[in-house]
């Protein structure tokens, strides 16, 4: 997966490139997709909802530019498979997830592997872990209609912070960067997310 599918398609940062070669990828995924949990596509993760391709994880994670001594803020745990990619790279994770059956089983999957750095909890993601700001890395996992405001106020500063933002088909992934009090936003990449649903997402 990191030979074929990351690093020929521009994923050079080691810690990423690390993480992905080291978390195994299909204990996130159902027992029936076990086989296909290394393939270069997503796959459902059960609730319809899906766990991305493996160059999209990549691409996010390597997006943060994560040294290693951050707290980071997860919206969309799903199977909980890029909160784990992180979790080896940063100094600790809080993850939301709107969906508890997604929780449990995320949760159970993070004992297994000693992944004690992970924080997560059921709640509308889109209105961010305001306790446990700021945070100096936000990535959110679900296509939104915009970038939730509470998101960019508990970013640090510095921070960076990476969505989809588009219509509910397709998405363009997004940086936002604080800096010295200054914000700016740059597209990484046309992304198809499944949808961003709370207070400051998509009401349906
Ligand atoms: N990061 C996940 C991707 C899961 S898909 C993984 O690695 O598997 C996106 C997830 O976002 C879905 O599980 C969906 O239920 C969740 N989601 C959507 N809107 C949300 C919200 N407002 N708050 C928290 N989670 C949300």
């Amino acid at each position: 997966m990191v030979e074929e599918q990351l690093i020929p398609r521009g994923i050079y940062d080691p810690a990423t490139l690390a993480a992905m070669g080291t978390v195994p990828r299909h204990l996130f995924v159902e027992d029936a997709m076990q086989a296909r949990a290394y393939g270069d596509y997503p796959l459902p993760i059960g609730s319809g909802q899906t766990i991305s391709q493996p160059f999209i994880v990549a691409l996010m994670t390597q997006a943060l530019d994560l040294q290693g001594y951050e707290q980071v803020l997860e919206i969309g745990t799903g199977s909980g498979y890029q909160a784990a990619i992180l979790s080896q790279i940063c100094e600790r994770i809080y993850t939301i997830e709107r969906i508890d059956s997604l929780v449990g089983r995320a949760r159970k999957i993070f004992d297994r592997l000693h992944y004690h750095n992970i924080v997560s909890r059921i709640d509308d993601g889109t209105i961010g872990w305001p306790d446990k700001s700021p945070f100096d890395a936000i990535l959110v996992t679900a296509g939104g209609p915009k970038i939730p405001q509470p998101l960019i106020e508990q970013l640090g500063d510095p921070g960076r912070l990476v969505i989809p933002v588009g219509n509910q088909l397709v998405q363009e992934l997004q940086l936002l960067e604080k800096k010295d009090g200054e914000i700016s936003t740059r597209t990484i990449e046309q992304v198809r997310f499944v949808n961003l649903i709370g207070t400051h997402g998509w009401q349906n």
